[in-house]
């Protein structure tokens, strides 16, 4: 039997940058791909205290609406002297006092004061991603870069924290690169090449 029924696979997202970015990196992979945003389906709160745990629920509940193989993600920005935080809450912080719109210019000045002068800047992008397949089958795919929080921002580029983020092995930002070199090493990337990798093995 196929892997993806109809051959589609759903993106359990209402996010248009995400949606976007994950299209253009699956073209000529997959042949049909939908979103949870052209299906009009619910958007489930994120409820769960891990990276896993959310995007599991995300693709959990687009795959029981939409009876299709669904691919959701959930990512985040953890700064190791800072216990791993804004981790699971990277989004939120760029939401504190309850503004729908969102600021990260604050939620990186809120990662720098409270690093304070600690020596340690090390930090990480996680990217989770899940795929829920409509026989109750369950995968997921784990991407990370390690670099370093450096202060002040740098860089127009990227968005979120990206200004701040500076990966081992270069002396830009991931907000001061071209969006092919990010790419190349991102951890969105990295989880959808170890997601790609499952769907050939699948089909051989
Ligand atoms: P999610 O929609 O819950 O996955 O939110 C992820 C949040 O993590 C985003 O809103 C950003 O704040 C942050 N984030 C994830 N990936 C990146 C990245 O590549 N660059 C900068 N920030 C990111």
């Amino acid at each position: 039997m196929a892997l993806f029924p109809q051959n589609k696979l759903l993106l359990a997202t209402h996010n248009q940058g995400k949606i976007i970015e994950m299209k253009s990196l699956l073209k000529g992979q997959i042949k049909k791909i939908v979103s949870a945003r052209d299906l009009n389906l619910s958007e489930p709160e994120e409820a769960e205290d891990s990276f896993s745990g959310n995007s599991l629920l995300k693709a959990r509940s687009a795959a029981k609406e939409s009876g299709l193989a669904s691919l959701a993600d959930d990512s985040g920005l953890c700064v190791n002297a800072l216990n791993g935080d804004p981790g699971i809450h990277s989004a939120r912080w760029a939401q504190d006092g309850g503004n729908e719109e969102r600021d990260f210019k604050k939620a990186m000045a809120k990662v720098h004061d409270l690093l304070g002068d600690s020596k340690d800047r090390s930090a990480y992008f996680i990217c989770v991603l899940a795929l829920v397949l409509p026989d109750g089958q369950e995968e997921v795919f784990e991407g990370r870069v390690e670099g370093r929080i450096v202060w002040p921002m740098r860089g127009e580029g990227g968005f979120g924290y990206d200004p701040i983020f500076q990966p081992y092995g270069y002396d830009i930002t991931f907000g001061e690169m071209e969006p092919i070199e990010k790419a190349s090493i991102s951890h969105r990337v990295r989880a959808l090449q170890k997601f790609l990798n499952f769907v050939k093995e699948q089909n051989e």
